[in-house]
């Protein structure tokens, strides 16, 4: 007897948050659109998880927490978050048990994460994709990602996996509209101001900038501290903090920094500036 063809499963629509403006205009247009969306999924991450120390830079985290996600569910989206097994500090003590090419370096704590090859990246990614796989045993799931016109690398991922559409790239929006549609919505995470071009970092990453160390060390100097603590393990394999510079000096630059700053940079409205804000 012929095998009944299984019945399809009902479609499910999760929009992967970060509180960057890329992910959070894709909710603004679904929003806009009317698109049904079942689940608004963020995932987050942590320094610490005894201590209760997140890995979301604070502000981000705290405007995330109190403002945008009110204002998603007010607009009957559902918001969930997932969470890393493993934290910061859990990578930076792990032991390493072999290396071929630097056997000296066994038994040594791995240390400061690497810049280019974090692992805290794999900490956001898998909770992520954990809640999918369970989704997608019941639902036929679609996954809206927050990919740009003018990101044809990440966009030629997107179109090559099946089950992801980017409502960005349908509507033909680069990065920089996606910060004036959020703006226009009171929806642009107070990481951008100031030294930052991105939103939702770590606030200990190796990739940050030295006035973004500057303003971690003004704005929270007890995360700052965290990585000065961090830095007297010398029995590491990681020999600096950034791209082999040892914290101490990435801290020298970072007081420097301080004790010299940039002029504030002068007020000059080009024509590219957000016009809604005169209008
Ligand atoms: S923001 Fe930096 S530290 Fe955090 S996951 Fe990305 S590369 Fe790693």
């Amino acid at each position: 007897m012929a095998k009944k063809p299984k019945p399809p499963k009902p479609p499910y629509r999760v929009v992967l948050w970060s509180g960057g403006k890329d992910s959070t205009a894709t909710l603004i247009l679904a929003h806009e659109k009317g698109e049904p969306i079942d689940l608004v999924l963020m995932s987050l991450m942590w320094f610490d998880k005894k201590r209760g120390i997140p890995a979301e830079n604070k502000k981000h985290l705290a405007w995330v927490m109190n403002y945008a996600k009110p204002l998603i569910e007010s607009w009957g989206y559902k918001v969930k978050f997932v969470s890393s097994d493993k934290d910061y500090i859990y990578w930076f003590y792990k032991i390493r048990q072999s290396s071929e090419m630097h056997p000296e370096t066994i038994g040594k704590y791995y240390g400061f994460v690497l810049g280019g090859s974090c692992k805290m990246q794999g900490e956001k990614a898998l909770p992520a994709q954990r809640y999918l796989r369970q989704l997608r045993k019941e639902y036929d799931v679609t996954e809206y990602c927050g990919i740009c016109i003018d990101e044809p690398d990440r966009l030629a991922k997107l179109h090559a996996r099946k089950g992801q559409r980017s409502l960005l790239e349908e509507e033909r929006l680069t990065q920089w509209d996606t910060r004036r549609l959020c703006k226009r919505y009171g929806l642009l995470s107070p990481d951008y101001n100031g030294n930052r071009n991105r939103a939702g970092n770590c606030w200990f990453c190796p990739n940050q900038k030295i006035p973004e160390l500057a303003e971690l060390k003004t704005e929270s100097p007890e995360l700052y501290h965290e990585l000065e603590i961090l830095a007297q393990e010398k029995n590491t394999v990681a020999r600096g903090f950034k791209y082999g510079v040892p914290f101490e000096e990435i801290d020298r630059q970072v007081k420097e920094y301080l004790a010299n700053p940039p002029p504030p940079p002068a007020v000059q409205l080009s024509l590219f500036d957000d016009m809604e804000d005169f209008t």
